[in-house]
């Protein structure tokens, strides 16, 4: 339909399902049922509407300037971008209504990122002796001292744990592992168990990083394993998400993120996932220099919360650290942690430089 409907209106019609395109639609409609009607860019304004049925109608791009509904049903009514100037519910201005639920929206979510502690993780991977890592610590301890609303972490190769967790013995320092194996004990040649990690007193335990699911053959499988084995024994596990360059180009960035979390969650309850740290690390920005925009990380994050939600409930998902990982630079740092779901990072490269790793915290405790 592409109509003028002016001055006429209807009344006691049945016009359910009926499509309105592009159409002026003025006077008095009463006692309708206009149930399942679409109306797509018409000019609804100074329209007067009672008592008519109009559920699951959808107006679409209309302009209800001055529109009048009363005593209408409109149950399951879907309106989308519509102009809406001086509509009002019941003599509450629509648009005040909207401004409302945003601002609080966005406050009620800014709250919650506020009741998570930001946690600012380092992989130092294949780097540094016991006496750089020793010389790396000491020189970072009285830096980041007042730092309280922080966790920091750094996460070292097995051969620097005992020096590091000496090091940071009494400081505000967790030390965590870059991996561990998913069985307890036995015939593991080279592999390095939680219960091992949990004895010295780490308490952290990166899994699933793309370095090791890409040298490695680590699989989410695998991920899952380890992360069951990390939380039995007491670990919190950093376990590493992210898609590939190419997965992102052919725009399945969120099944990719979605299925991961999916099996390397799998069959772990609520309160073993409240233990977890997530970290998002798109695999095309890990030592490549190239970073996400802070939209892409917070874009990325909140779908890893929301997916939490459906899987864990909102109030589990909510109280989730999820942090970004990927370039983390002290020059990048302070955006991306100002975003809503972004709660940290895990920094590779610039950890392993005491001022670097000293700024991407300060970005996080000011933020
Ligand atoms: C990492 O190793 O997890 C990482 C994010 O590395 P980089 O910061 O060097 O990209």
């Amino acid at each position: 339909m592409n109509d003028k409907i002016t001055e006429h209106g209807a009344e006691s019609c049945c016009i359910t399902d009926a499509k309105f395109h592009s159409c002026e639609i003025k006077g008095e409609f009463s006692e309708n049922n206009m149930s399942g009607c679409r109306f797509e860019r018409c000019n609804l304004s100074g329209s007067a509407l009672a008592e008519s049925d109009m559920t699951g109608a959808v107006l679409d791009k209309v302009n209800l300037t001055g529109a009048e509904f009363t005593g209408c049903d409109l149950s399951g009514v879907n309106i989308s971008d519509c102009k809406l100037e001086g509509a009002e519910i019941d003599g509450i201005s629509i648009k005040e209504l909207i401004e409302f639920y945003k601002n609080n929206h966005k406050e009620n979510k800014a709250m919650k990122k506020n009741v998570r502690k930001a946690i600012i993780a380092g992989n130092w991977k294949m780097n540094k002796t016991r006496p750089e890592a020793k010389a790396l610590l000491e020189e970072l301890k009285p830096m980041v001292a007042d730092v309280n609303d922080v966790e920091i972490v750094a996460c070292v190769p097995f051969t620097n744990l005992e020096t590091a967790l000496n090091v940071t013995a009494g400081t505000n320092i967790k030390i965590g592992a870059e991996n561990c194996h998913f069985e307890k004990s036995g015939a593991f040649t080279g592999e390095i168990s939680a219960d091992m990690l949990a004895e010295m007193g780490v308490e952290y335990v990166v899994l699933g990083h793309s370095e090791r699911r890409q040298y490695f053959a680590e699989t989410d499988e695998t991920v899952n394993k380890r992360t069951k084995a990390a939380l039995a024994a007491g670990l919190k596990p950093i376990v590493c998400v992210g898609e590939l360059l190419w997965e992102r180009e052919c725009n399945i960035t969120e099944e990719v993120i979605a299925r991961q979390i999916k099996l390397d969650f799998y069959d772990i309850s609520a309160d073993d996932l409240k233990k977890c740290v997530i970290a998002y690390e798109p695999v095309w920005a890990i030592g490549t220099g190239k970073t996400a925009t802070a939209d892409q990380a917070e874009e990325v994050c909140a779908f890893i919360r929301a997916t939490l939600a459906k899987l864990y409930g909102e109030e589990v998902a909510e109280s989730i650290t999820i942090q970004y990982g990927g370039s983390m630079n002290a020059g990048n740092a302070a955006e991306l942690v100002s975003k809503t779901n972004v709660d940290g990072g895990l920094i590779g490269g610039a950890s392993l430089k005491a001022a670097d790793f000293t700024t991407i915290i300060m970005a996080a405790h000011n933020g």
